[in-house]
């Protein structure tokens, strides 16, 4: 059986990478029917909070990257935060000493940055001495009974290669001189992450390690420690960066890095998770819009590339309107309507005849909206008291040699009917080409314009339906006519 894990140091807002990371053994488990378990790696006292850890588990529960096991849902292999396993860690720890695989160590950071120094000096690599390794067991007796403060290292293997395949990156080896004896437990007697994350994973049986590029420096030292505690290494699979479209780390600098931004922003779930299923992944023909069903399906990590991803702002707008378009009226106004209320477009609690307009208004603009804060904009031409033509050409539509005519016409026309709805407008533009004997274009520029200050939009019938009798007169009467 295929068990996948996402396992997220709660430091932090939920990065976009964070996320495809979670998408992709999320999918990897669907397609296998495996499992997927989700558990918090917060041994780093000073950063994790479970603010955090909230913020994470309500992002995958938006994106519906749900979990089998883990954190909130209990599973054989509990518990699933790392602060609540120490005991846990112990034990190993303790048998690693007892085995002679780990040792204490209580060098002083003042004479480990000298031999550190004193290693560079020599253009060598700075890894650990050893000095502590062989220290005689009365010493050590003493030293902790004095209390003094100490470290646990791993005794790392000289002279060894450690390899893996990795399922993305294909070989890759490193020399265990290079490695040293590193640090598993500080001094303040919290485990360290290359060490609990080794733990874990061999104890909750995870056959596949999928997580971003970073972590592979990493991995030689989880596989000195799979060696030492005598598990069975998982398959690991190093997942590219992602870089922004001028190819740089992905940053605030290009725009919004959180899930949870985008959530703010109005992006629908399933677009940012067919967008994400695409940083990496590469389908073997050219379709971009992936259902769940489809992910699940077709989603296999030999069709993950190891070249960088690219995130592309643009692509993911047009795979949200993809999704926007899915929507119907009252879908739609649930999207924007925190956007428009934000504007002070909305009331707080629209009743129902606002309501109504609310929704007929999103509907009709839905054609602009390609994600939710998109409405505002797009609605502003009904709000906005000081809007004016966008620019000269548009000015000049006002100064046709009909216009003033034409503007007049429909005003008075407009005032005199009974009930003004898209359907009683549409006639009155047909009235005024044949009556004033002018084409339709010197007919519906001018009147848009004057009316909403831009040359493109829904249809004309629907926005003076929708701006109402008032307005729009007003609107028509500051083009002096
Ligand atoms: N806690 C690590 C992180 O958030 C994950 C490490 C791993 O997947 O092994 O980056």
């Amino acid at each position: 059986e295929v068990r996948v894990r996402f396992a997220p140091s709660p430091t932090g807002p939920f990065h976009i990478g964070g996320a495809r990371s979670a998408l992709f053994n999320y999918l990897v488990a669907k397609h296998t029917e495996g499992r997927f378990i989700v558990r918090v790696e917060d041994t780093d006292r000073k950063r994790s909070t479970r603010e955090s850890e909230e913020n994470i588990k309500d992002a995958l529960k938006w994106l519906g990257i749900n979990w089998d096991e883990g954190i909130d849902v209990g599973g054989p292999y509990g518990p699933y935060r790392q602060m609540e396993r120490l005991e846990l860690y112990k034990q190993y720890t303790d048998k690693l000493l007892a085995e002679g695989k780990a040792y204490y160590c209580f060098c002083t950071p003042e004479e480990l940055e000298a031999e550190k120094q004193e290693q560079l000096k020599d253009g060598k690599t700075p890894v650990y001495s050893g000095k502590c390794h062989h220290l005689p067991k009365e010493m050590i007796d003493q030293y902790l009974k004095e209390g003094r403060p100490h470290v646990i290292r791993i005794a790392t293997p000289p002279d060894e290669t450690l390899e893996l395949d990795d399922l993305v990156r294909g070989h890759v080896s490193f020399d265990s001189n290079n490695v040293g004896d590193f640090v598993i437990v500080k001094s303040d007697g919290i485990p360290v992450y290359n060490y609990c994350v080794v733990l874990d994973d061999a104890l909750m049986h995870i056959t596949h390690v999928i997580r971003a590029e970073e972590h592979l420096s990493n991995t030689p030292r989880q596989l000195v420690l799979y060696h030492a505690l005598g598990f069975t290494v998982p398959t690991f699979a190093h997942v590219s960066l992602i870089l922004g479209k001028d190819k740089k780390k992905m940053s605030k600098r290009h725009g919004a890095t959180s899930v949870q931004q985008y959530k703010e922003m109005g992006y629908l779930p399933d677009a940012i998770v067919n967008f994400l299923a695409l940083l990496g992944w590469t389908p073997d023909t050219d379709q971009e819009i992936f259902s769940r069903e489809e992910l699940n399906q077709q989603f296999t990590l030999d069709r993950v590339a190891k070249n960088p991803a690219v995130f592309d702002i643009e692509k993911l707008n047009w795979i949200n309107f993809h999704y926007m378009k899915q929507l119907d009226a009252e879908q739609l106004l649930n999207v924007c309507l925190p956007h428009l209320q934000k504007a002070g477009y909305a009331s707080a609690a629209p009743a129902a005849e606002e309501g109504q307009w609310l929704k007929d208004m999103v509907w009709a603009m839905r054609e602009h909206v390609q994600y939710g804060a998109q409405i505002v904009d797009a609605a502003s031409v009904f709000f906005a008291e000081n809007y004016a033509p966008e620019n000269e050409e548009t000015a000049a539509v006002l100064q046709e040699e009909t216009a003033p005519a034409v503007l007049r016409m429909f005003r008075d026309e407009l005032a005199a009917l009974d009930e003004v709805t898209a359907d009683t407008v549409q006639p009155l533009f047909k009235k005024i080409q044949k009556g004033l004997k002018v084409k339709g274009k010197f007919v519906y520029m001018p009147i848009r314009v004057a009316v909403t200050g831009v040359m493109h939009g829904p249809d004309l019938n629907v926005i003076v339906a929708l701006m109402g009798r008032d307005k729009v007169i007003s609107r028509l009467e500051r083009s002096d006519l």
